[in-house]
């Protein structure tokens, strides 16, 4: 059984490159009859911060994502916040002492302070605690046996550390990257648990990936680098044959494909970076959404769904089932994704306008009783179909028409100087002079009138038509006049033209 988990830790708003990973992993284990578990990943306590969890939570369910094990709703593996699995970690660290894979160290800030300026100044350009450099300090492996007990039975404190190999090649077959190979002399001797207790995100990771039977491990690439260091505490635990299969999906990168997307790439560009409005608990500052920006959630989703995966095929448009359906971790790319909000809009719109007319007159009814405006069903509706081809956010109904309800009460200058001229102006003289007259008062009858009018001033339908619609409605463009016409009715239509040549 395919078991899959999305591990967030609660330091801030779930980011939407963290939205995609919990999406991928969700697909894969619904299109395998699998399980999707979520872990909070909460073992840094000084990155805590109050909310995100709530916030993890919430966005997941705006996107539909479901999960079948969680802090939340339980299951075999309980619990699922690692903090409250803190007494679960020790017996591993202290596994891999015994075995001689792990070592006490007691060195103080100071101390481990002072090396670093010792092997800066001695040029070396990334200063680690490794093979080498261990042999200086105070551990385990430097102290004699009964220095090391002492210290330890007096309540000294101590970090557990990961005694890294200095040679050796430690190879990793990642699913959407091939084989990865990574020398031990890159890798520093980890901490694995910290003094306070607590273990480490390495140590907690393995260990929960492991005791809740994890069998796909789908992350962002910037974890791709601890991998190796993974790889290691599967093999000193004895779990290398259990070991998860690995999938670090590509960066997604800023819109001019220059880096990685940051916070600061949407606010600079104006668009949200994360699914829900955030308020920061520290500072107070507000961070826009997805969600209160007007997007759908199934939009959002589908759009994620392409950050990073294509069908490869030319459909665009997924339902979460249909995406279920043909997902796969082999269609997953290897390079970074630009992240392009122009597509997120168009997704936007392809759902609206694939809503049926009625649904979307609700978004209509309810801009107009923000601003008191009452209407009926069948209006609605009809503005409704009238306009969504205009629409990207259920918000843009107000603004696009507004002029159903409300006479325009300026004209653009430039249009009307140039169009609206004596001639047009007889023309409009006659129209609502004569449209108390018919019979039956829509869309073909208007322009039927109109034509006649047109022709007895020897005039073709051109001439008029930006003139009328600005005098009609206030705006440049928009749908088929005369529907706009019938929407809005007879005595309001004569009255807009008559305040527009008067
Ligand atoms: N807690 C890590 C994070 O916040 C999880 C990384 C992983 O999936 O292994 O992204």
């Amino acid at each position: 059984e395919v078991r899959v988990r999305f591990a967030p830790s609660p330091t801030g708003p779930l980011h939407i490159g963290g939205v995609r990973t919990a999406l991928y992993n969700y697909l894969l284990a619904r299109k395998t009859g699998g399980k999707m578990i979520l872990r909070i990943e909460d073992t840094d306590q000084n990155r805590f911060v109050p909310g995100a969890e709530d916030y993890i939570r919430e966005s997941l369910e705006w996107c539909g994502i479901e999960l079948d094990e969680s802090p939340w709703n339980g299951g075999p593996y309980a619990p699922y916040r690692q903090s409250e699995r803190k007494p679960m970690y020790m017996q591993y660290a202290l596994q891999l002492v015994e075995a001689g894979h792990a070592y006490y160290a007691f060195d103080t800030a100071e101390e481990l302070e002072e090396m670093r300026e010792r092997l800066k100044a001695a040029k070396v350009a990334t200063p680690q605690y490794n093979a080498i450099t261990r042999m200086t300090m105070k551990n385990s492996l430097t102290l004699p046996e009964d220095e090391v007990k002492k210290r330890l039975d007096s309540g000294e404190p101590y970090v557990i550390r990961l005694k890294v190999p200095r040679k050796e090649e430690i190879r990793l077959k990642d699913l959407i990257r091939g084989w990865v190979m990574v020398h031990s002399s890159s890798i520093d001797d980890k901490v694995l648990m910290k003094s306070d207790g607590m273990p480490t995100y390495h140590l907690a990771n393995i260990v929960d990936d492991h005791l809740m039977k994890i069998t796909h491990v789908i992350r962002g690439e910037e974890w791709l680098p601890s991998a190796p260091l993974h790889v290691l505490l599967y093999r000193y635990l004895g779990w290398e044959d259990t070991m998860p299969e690995f999938a670090h999906l590509p960066l997604l990168l800023k819109p001019d494909g220059n880096g990685k997307l940051s916070k600061r790439d949407g606010d600079k560009l104006g668009f949200p970076v994360f699914p829900l409005r955030w308020q920061d608990p520290n500072t107070g500052e507000i961070s826009s959404g997805y969600r209160e920006s007007g997007y759908l959630p199934e939009a959002f989703v589908n759009f994620l769904a392409f950050l990073g995966w294509n069908p490869g095929t030319s459909q665009e448009i997924f339902s979460l089932k249909e995406l279920i359906d043909e997902f796969s971790v082999e269609r997953i790319g290897k390079s970074g994704t630009r992240f392009d909000i122009q597509k997120a809009r168009w997704f936007n719109e392809q759902y609206l306008r694939a809503k049926p007319d009625n649904e979307l007159a609700n978004y209509l009814i309810k801009a107009l009783a923000e601003h008191n405006i009452t209407t009926t069903p069948e209006k609605a509706e009809k503005i409704a179909g009238l306009m969504k081809e205009r629409v990207s956010f259920p918000q843009d109904f107000w603004q696009e028409a507004k002029y159903f309800f409300i006479a325009p009460e300026e004209y653009n200058e430039k249009v009307a100087s140039k169009k609206w001229n004596s001639q047009s102006v007889a023309v409009f003289e006659d129209f609502k002079n004569e449209l108390p007259s018919l019979q039956d008062f829509n869309a073909d009858t208007v322009k039927e009138l109109l034509v006649g009018i047109l022709e007895r001033h020897g005039m073709k339908i051109g001439q008029v038509m930006q003139a009328l619609r600005l005098a009609v409605t206030g705006a440049e463009a928009g749908p088929d006049l005369m529907q706009i016409i019938e929407v809005i009715g007879r005595e309001e239509t004569i009255q807009r033209i008559e305040t527009a040549i008067s």
